[in-house]
């Protein structure tokens, strides 16, 4: 008997939950016929931005166009370096390129894998005029020692919160300019490709506007060159119905980080993810590290339990950034952890039977290991 495939991510059983309002909504949203820039996408904005804490929030057509807008919105020197950590989306490191910047790439520390300030503040200096911390994983960037340092070099901060919605630190500086992206999969999904950036700035969250509208506010008069990078109306329509549910679903990621702790803690070989003091950690991933990752992988494959890994090349060893000259050793940590890593079956609707599959056929990989 073969056991049913527990899959990585259920965006089936989420679309379940919000199925009757998302109708409803493109139905309205079809009957007046506003697609592009119609009340749901303002609404969606307000209620984002009331969500996050945070004043401003500016839809966008995807999560690497936020990074981007949010960097060109903060008026930095052509060609300027941008410090990023090495372990990261590859999109991260591509906004920053795109955004006529040089990334600046740091390591990140081995306990969370999240931008060590160490590595950042070496890597700043005269030449760099950006920092972003990516939120990676559900939890925040030590945000405190991120500022310091954007205050000892002049930096300005962009946070790279892509998996990172309604996560929380304690005692860290308000949001300046932070980018979420909307992908499918995120903890906030969309049915297709949105983005968004947060903002404290009135100024900010205007000129990202200008930005995302071919660089205009009113109608065929043109301030500035700017981009088509809007958030879809039929996209908003289905944040709003998750927006109501992101706290819950959020709550059941922790629950279900909370039993892989205690289900792992008997699996001898397994180091499993930690949560900062003072972070709440919305848990996009749940990540471990396991010795000969690439064999226990196919391992749980074989089994059907459908794990991943985020991410295996770090961003120096990409070809597409050769260009910056880096090469094997240069951000060892990052590297290390990138043949160790891997990404459980993490949503809410997890059931605790199969997370008890997963860690028992994770412990049986690594006994044949
Ligand atoms: C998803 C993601 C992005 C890019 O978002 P898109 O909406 O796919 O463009 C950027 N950074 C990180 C860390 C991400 O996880």
């Amino acid at each position: 008997m073969t056991s049913p495939v527990i899959p990585f991510v259920d965006l089936r059983a989420a679309h379940a939950e919000v199925a009757e309002e998302v109708r409803a909504g493109f139905d309205r949203v079809l009957a007046d016929t506003s697609f592009v820039q119609g009340p749901d996408v303002a609404a969606f904005e307000e209620e984002f931005a009331a969500f996050c804490g945070v004043p401003h929030c500016v839809g966008v057509g995807n999560g690497t166009d936020a990074i981007e807008l949010a960097l060109r919105a903060s008026g930095l020197p052509a060609g300027a370096g941008a410090v990023l950590p090495a372990n990261t989306f590859v999109a991260t490191a591509e906004a920053v390129v795109r955004a006529g910047l040089r990334p600046v790439l740091a390591d990140c520390d081995d306990e969370h894998l999240l931008l060590d300030p160490v590595s950042a503040a070496a890597a700043s200096g005269p030449g760099t005029a950006a920092i972003l911390p990516v939120h990676l994983y559900g939890q925040q960037a030590p945000m405190a020692a991120v500022h310091d340092l954007a205050a000892r070099h002049g930096l300005a901060v962009v946070e790279d919160a892509a998996q990172s919605q309604g996560s929380a630190q304690d005692g860290r500086p308000p949001v300046g300019l932070a980018a979420t992206s909307f992908y499918p999969g995120k903890n906030l999904g969309a049915y297709g490709e949105a983005g968004a950036v947060l903002t404290s700035g009135p100024q900010a969250a205007r000129a990202v506007r200008l930005l995302t509208s071919h660089g205009s506010e009113v109608k065929y008069r043109h301030e500035t060159l700017g981009f088509n990078s809007r958030l879809d109306t039929l996209q908003a329509v289905v944040l709003r119905a998750k927006l109501r549910r992101l706290a819950r679903w959020n709550e059941l990621r922790r629950a279900a980080a909370a039993r892989y702790a205690s289900l792992l803690s008997g699996v001898e070989g397994v180091r499993p993810p930690r949560e900062t003091p003072g972070n709440t950690h919305v848990w996009h991933l749940y990540v471990v590290r396991v010795p000969e990752r690439d064999r226990v992988l196919a391992g749980l494959q074989a089994a059907g339990v459908q794990a991943q890994i985020h991410y295996p090349v770090p961003v120096h060893l990409q070809p597409a950034f050769a260009f910056l000259g880096h090469g094997p050793g240069d951000f060892p940590v990052a590297e290390r952890a990138a043949g160790e890593i891997l990404s459980l079956p993490m949503h809410p609707h997890l059931t605790p039977a199969q997370q008890e599959r997963v860690a028992e056929t994770l412990d049986k990989v690594l006994r044949q290991i």
